[in-house]
């Protein structure tokens, strides 16, 4: 079994949305808070990076280096975990430098990472050209994919299913969905194994945030890579088709980091009726999925509803001016 380091606060909570399950009154929703984990904001990456950061650790690695959009908080997260655990941190972020930082990238550069902006290699194609630099210089680095996704760091979200089982168990509840945002597919493949493993039974259904693909990888691929991986060192045998993974492809039509109405939307209903702040690209995008599956009467009326927040706070501070007015 892998071990992890412990950088978050868990569990994180897990309770119903009283106003809005009765804006919605043929469901019940409830919310789990991964954003709401303690470090630098929070979010679903640093379930990932316990384990990344122990596999760096463990290998005598003193320098990590990962890649992302310059608004990553995968990124930001990668760069508050490393200042705790002592690491040198490279950030590579696509595009050019821009006059100011803000949001994610502001917060990266405050939290001490070494940040090279890449241009139209937007997702880590420049990786080993710095990595052989560093090896030059003495160093030993260790190598973060996109999004923290890989049968390592989605082991993060196969603890999260159990932690939900128990929540869920306590409160005597029972979950017919779960809902997510999906970009890089580790949350997605680790949530899949998670519930093979912990026998929840509840219908997972990411919603697609990024139409590109990663490195020519379809997401589906991704995910149907990783979970058999995670489930074979559980001795589970692995029967996972393609046809068990759901990824919504519905709402991605804008592009990544593109804020439609829709996600505005999204971010007023949730912080107006229950205090809870989305981000403006990925959990935003999937709070609207939810609520048109629900509006579309998709999710089977009567049923019990659970949207997992993934974090990226910071991100409505980048993308202000298209928030308000
Ligand atoms: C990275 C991220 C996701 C997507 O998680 P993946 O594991 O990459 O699919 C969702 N929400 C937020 C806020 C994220 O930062």
């Amino acid at each position: 079994m892998k071990q992890k380091i412990s950088l978050g606060f868990f569990p994180t909570p897990l309770y119903e949305l009283k106003n809005l399950s009765s804006l919605y009154n043929n469901y019940r929703i409830f919310i789990k808070r991964d954003d709401h984990n303690g470090v630098a904001t929070g979010g679903n990456k640093i379930r990932k990076l316990e384990y990344l950061l122990y596999d760096a650790l463990n290998k005598g690695c003193d320098t990590v280096i990962t890649a992302g959009a310059q608004q990553s908080n995968h990124c930001r997260l990668t760069a508050a975990s490393c200042a705790r655990e002592n690491l040198k941190c490279y950030l590579l972020l696509g595009g050019e430098k821009p006059a100011h930082y803000s949001g994610n990238l502001l917060l990266s550069q405050l939290l001490g990472a070494e940040i090279h902006f890449t241009g139209d290699n937007r997702k880590g194609e420049d990786i080993d050209d710095l990595v052989k630099e560093l090896i030059k210089k003495g160093r030993k680095p260790y190598v973060i994919p996109y999004g923290g996704t890989n049968e390592t760091g989605a082991l993060g979200y196969v603890d999260a299913v159990a932690e939900m089982k128990e929540q869920l168990t306590e409160m005597k509840q029972t979950i017919d969905y779960i809902i997510f945002a999906s970009s890089s597919g580790g949350t997605h493949a680790g949530l899949i194994a998670g519930s093979a493993i912990n026998q929840l039974k509840s219908k997972l259904i990411g919603i697609n945030i990024d139409k590109d693909e990663t490195n020519g990888n379809a997401l589906e691929n991704i995910i149907t890579d990783i979970v058999p991986k995670i489930l074979n060192t559980y001795g589970i045998k692995p029967e996972i088709k393609r046809n068990d993974i759901h990824l919504l492809k519905d709402y991605d039509k804008a592009g990544y980091g593109v804020v439609t109405e829709h996600e505005k939307r999204a971010i007023k209903l949730l912080a107006e009726s229950e205090g809870i702040l989305l981000d403006p690209v990925y959990t935003a995008r999937a709070f609207h999925g939810m609520i048109d599956l629900m509006e579309r009467r998709v999710l089977k009326p009567g049923s019990n509803v659970l949207f997992l927040h993934t974090g990226g706070l910071p991100a409505n501070f980048h993308y202000a001016e298209n928030l308000y007015p």
